[in-house]
């Protein structure tokens, strides 16, 4: 890992392992976030093709540390170069696909802090609640998220999302870690009506566009210790939600192992790992002011950067 290693120290000061995919004639593009702007990478492989290189973030996943390696130093090598900024985008004109364009699954873990239990007065679970969202919920950063028709109680929720990395199965929860490619925020956007409707979530959870994730995916390295970061959500500015992922009840380790032990988890499969306090639904019922037309989302995790949505009505 000494190309990741000679990032993060910022030898060279040049970039942190910070991908993005964004939108490009219709198909979704890898693109590196540097200090001088993102770095488009299928376009400087049209001019200055390079092998190993990957030019989706699903290549980037499945090729492992061996591809984000290739990919650190041809940047690098790009960047150095006499045209190296004519393949820097501006990131406020990027129209942002979800940050992991294509996950094969979507698993979602509930009521996993400890005082979000509380606030819904739901019993500290024994084991990790778990429920799935479908790819059409996927959003990226800075798209327009329709609230359904069928709703009155528009919620969000912020969350650390597990990108995994390699195939992982029977994994114990010492090893776990070395499972996951890197990590990104997401909003488990819920409709609480539809939720709760009947005894399974999926309803509320999976409408159109309800799990944004970005804006980057970032290298596992970069991150460090997943279960030690801050989380918040504003909605129009104002915070909502604002704790620690060390207040998890399953850990990220636990997590992975406990699901590797179910179900085959493979590259580019993604794991939300639960809000914290602070959700709507929490709020006592004469406070209860849900969500509508126009509110802006705003989650952020420590070190992956603020993911933004508008709430739309459905056309
Ligand atoms: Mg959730």
């Amino acid at each position: 890992m000494d190309a990741l290693e000679h990032h993060s120290t910022g030898e060279r000061g040049l970039f942190f392992m910070k991908l993005i995919a964004f939108v490009e004639n219709g198909q979704d593009r890898l693109g590196v976030n540097t200090e001088r702007g993102v770095f488009d990478v299928a376009a400087a492989l049209a001019s200055q093709p390079a092998d190993g290189v990957p030019r989706r973030v699903h290549e980037a996943i499945e090729g492992g540390s061996e591809a984000v390696r290739a990919l650190a130093s041809y940047v690098d090598r790009v960047l150095s170069g006499p045209a190296g900024d004519s393949f820097l985008r501006n990131e406020e004109s990027l129209v942002f696909a979800p940050c992991v364009p294509n996950p094969g699954k979507i698993v979602c873990v509930g009521l996993n802090y400890r005082k979000h239990a509380e606030e819904t007065n739901s019993p500290i679970p024994e084991y990790p609640v778990l429920f799935s969202k479908f790819s059409n919920s996927l959003a990226g950063h800075r798209q327009d998220v329709p609230i359904p028709k069928e709703t009155q109680k528009m919620d969000y929720e912020v969350e650390l999302v597990i990108v995994i990395g390699r195939k992982a199965k029977h994994v114990s929860r010492e090893k776990a870690l070395d499972y996951v490619f890197g990590y990104c925020a997401a909003n488990d956007v819920s409709a609480r009506d539809l939720q709760t409707r009947t005894h399974q979530w999926l309803l509320g959870k999976s409408c159109d566009g309800f799990c944004p994730i970005g804006p980057y995916l970032v290298t596992a390295d970069e991150v460090g210790d997943p279960n030690n970061l801050e989380l918040k959500c504003t909605v129009n500015g104002e915070v909502r939600q604002h704790s620690n992922t060390s207040d998890m009840i399953f850990r990220c380790d636990e997590l992975v192992s406990y699901i590797s032990r179910h179900m085959t988890l493979m590259p580019g499969d993604i794991i939300l790992t639960g809000t914290p306090e602070g959700v709507i639904l929490g709020y006592p019922k004469e406070k209860q002011v849900w969500l509508k037309h126009g509110d802006t989302m705003t989650v952020e995790v420590e070190k992956l950067g603020a993911l933004t949505n508008r709430l739309v009505n459905e056309a």
